[in-house]
This record gives C-alpha cells, structure tokens and sequence, in this order.
C-alpha cells in the first residue's frame, strides 16, 4: 500500500551531489570569507553544514546570528530562521535564504488575522490577563502579535522556562502554533489535562465553549509539525519486536502518546546531548532524519535508527541544497545579493520585542 504523505513531509532520500558544485562552493566561500557567515540548521544535508560556520537548532543559530558581525549571513534553514536572523542583526547585515521557498508546514498554519481575530474573542470573554507565546517556528507577523500582546518568543530548547515566566505574569497562556510542544511543555510543567484546550483557527471560538475557554489555563493553537507528526506510538511497538532494548529519543514537536513511551524528549540539542551522555549504545530518533544521520555520524560508536522506516525529511528544509547555497555565495560575489530577507518594519518593533523577551528570559 503506497503511503499518503501530507505537505512538508516526504520519506528521507539521500541525495548525491556533484563534486564540481562542491568544490566551487568552497572556493567562493574562501574568497568571500571575510564578509560572510554561514548559518547551517541540524536538518540540513551533510553537504550544506559542511559549509556552514555554526550549526545548531533555531536557539542556538539566532544567538550565533547575533553575535556574527559579518556583513552577509547566509541561513541554511527556512523562512522564519532567516527572518529571527534579520531582526537580531543591526541594519547594515544582509541576510540571505539560498531558497525563498524554503518555508515552514507548521508556521504557515498560524495567520496573523487568525491569531488577532481569537485575541479579540478572547478579550470579550474572558476578563483575567492573559500572555500569548509563540514558538519560534513562526512568521514575524505571529511574533509581533506576540510582542504586542506582552507574550514572547520560545523554542523547544526553553519552552519551559518561557512557560514558567509566562504563568507567573497572567492567569492563562496562549500558545502558538505547535499544539503538541504546547501539550508536552504544559504536562511537563505539571498542568492538569483537563486545563488544556486546542483552538481550531476559523472556527467561533476556536471550536470550543466559552465555559471550556474560561476554565482552561493554557490554550493551545491547532497546528502541528507535518515530520513530527509522522511518527506514532505504533512505531515505537515495531521496532521493539525487533530490538527490545532499544531506547527511543523524540523532539517535543511529536505527539504526547509518543513522548510518554520516550526514555529521552526534548529539542534537538537535547536529544544529542542526550544520547551522548547514556551509556546505552542503541536508539531509535523521532525528528527529521537528516538529524538522526548526523547523531549516526557523531557518535559512530553507537548504532542509531529512525524510529519508522527509513525516517522522514522536511521537505521545505531540503529545498536548501548545494546548488542553491552556491547561487547565493555568487550573488553575493557578483555584488548583487539574491533572496534577501528582511522583516517589514511595521512589524520589527514588537516581533524584536518577543524575541528578546526570549533571550533574557533564557539567560
Ligand atoms: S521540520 Fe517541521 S517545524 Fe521544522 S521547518 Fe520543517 S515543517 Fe517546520
């Protein structure tokens, strides 16, 4: 039976590039060194993070976005990185994604006019204070609503400690967009089920009463990672037949009734901090599998699998390749930039406003 896959997600392929692409990478990269920072995220493919200068998660590629004063930042990642990326650098850097549609499945599932359009229902039933959060992995539009609303950025890497400021300064959260991070994070945090409801988006009300909406503590936007979402406590079943000690690592983005059967949940940072420091030699990896390969890579004394199949790739990551990041490093070259990303100014303000909210509150 041929498996339905839904946007942003496709079985992970391994691609074979072609040396002389490669080879001129490197040597553009080398001429254009002293004006140039390359951002590689951990899903990319091997041959783009071989080019990159700092390779982490969202957290730890906007710092390194912040600390870099080169005049060109190149993010092998997707929109929303990039545009993190513009927002934390001063005026003069110029920052650059290699494909302009190299978007996010689960960040284009929060509308700006969507999340306005619950905020004011919202404020005509419920009279306590409430603070939005938005994950990272969101437009700039969905961080200024954030900012302006007195809410902040988060990634998987802190979401608790932003949940935590988050509760102590209102009686309720809002959390955009991902509904399973929100769940993981909320249960984690020792939230009762029961106080948990999901806002379906064009929906009155989100879907929900207005009783639900006034007795729940944390109200979790519908949308979800269409990779993360993949993987199902079925999985996990499977391969235990076939390995009955494995341990199962998962990122926060998949679903709860997969975190509960996990030996290992958090970002992806975690997850590779993780395994290095367990003593256990066989995992199987819930998250893009361009990562999982790379945990193989890193510690090949240890034998690590997909959790399902032959894993699953984002397929708006992958459209980052060689052949793009070249085009780019070229543009660059010639003195003519292509695919510049920068953030409307009436949205900077307050978007900037939430991602700092995030770093200090991280600190
Ligand atoms: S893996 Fe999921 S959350 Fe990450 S960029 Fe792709 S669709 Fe977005």
């Amino acid at each position: 039976m041929t498996q339905q896959f839904e946007k942003g997600v496709a079985p992970y392929t391994v691609r074979k590039n072609k040396n002389y692409i490669l080879d001129e990478i490197k040597k553009i990269k080398t001429e254009i060194s002293e004006d140039l920072f390359v951002l590689g995220h951990y899903y990319q493919q091997s041959d783009v993070l071989r080019f990159a200068d700092a390779v982490g998660d969202s957290y730890l590629l906007a710092r390194y976005a912040v600390s870099s004063r080169k005049p060109y930042l190149v993010f092998c990642g997707v929109h929303f990185m990039a545009e993190s990326a513009d927002l934390l650098n001063d005026d003069k850097q110029i920052v650059l994604l290699p494909d302009l549609n190299a978007g996010c499945a689960m960040a284009d599932m929060a509308a700006p006019e969507d999340a306005e359009k619950m905020w004011a229902e919202l404020k005509e039933i419920i009279p306590e204070k409430i603070i939005p959060i938005t994950y990272i992995n969101s437009s700039a539009a969905i961080k200024a609503f954030v900012g302006k609303n007195g809410g902040a950025v988060c990634t998987s890497a802190n979401a608790d400690k932003v949940f935590a400021w988050a509760l102590e300064k209102g009686d309720k959260l809002i959390f955009l967009p991902d509904r399973y991070l929100g769940w993981n994070t909320a249960l984690a945090y020792g939230i009762d089920p029961d106080l948990l409801v999901h806002w379906t988006p064009g929906r009155p009300l989100g879907a929900n009463s207005a009783d639900a909406l006034r007795k729940a503590k944390i109200i979790l936007w519908n949308a979800y990672c269409s990779v993360h979402r993949r993987f199902l406590p079925g999985d996990v079943i499977k391969i235990k037949e076939s390995y009955p000690e494995i341990k199962i690592a998962a990122h926060l983005e998949c679903r709860p009734d997969l975190i509960e059967l996990s030996h290992l949940a958090g970002s992806t940072s975690a997850i590779l901090k993780g395994i290095e420091a367990s003593n256990h030699e066989l995992w199987a990896v819930a998250t893009e599998q361009h990562f999982v390969s790379a945990i193989q890579d890193t510690f090949p004394q240890k034998t690590i699998l997909p959790l399902a199949g032959s894993g699953y790739e984002c397929t708006t990551m992958s459209l980052i390749n060689p052949d793009s990041l070249l085009a780019t490093l070229q543009s660059i070259q010639s003195g003519q930039p292509k695919n510049i990303i920068r953030v409307e100014d009436s949205l900077r303000e307050h978007a900037l406003i939430a991602l700092k909210r995030m770093m200090e509150i991280s600190n």
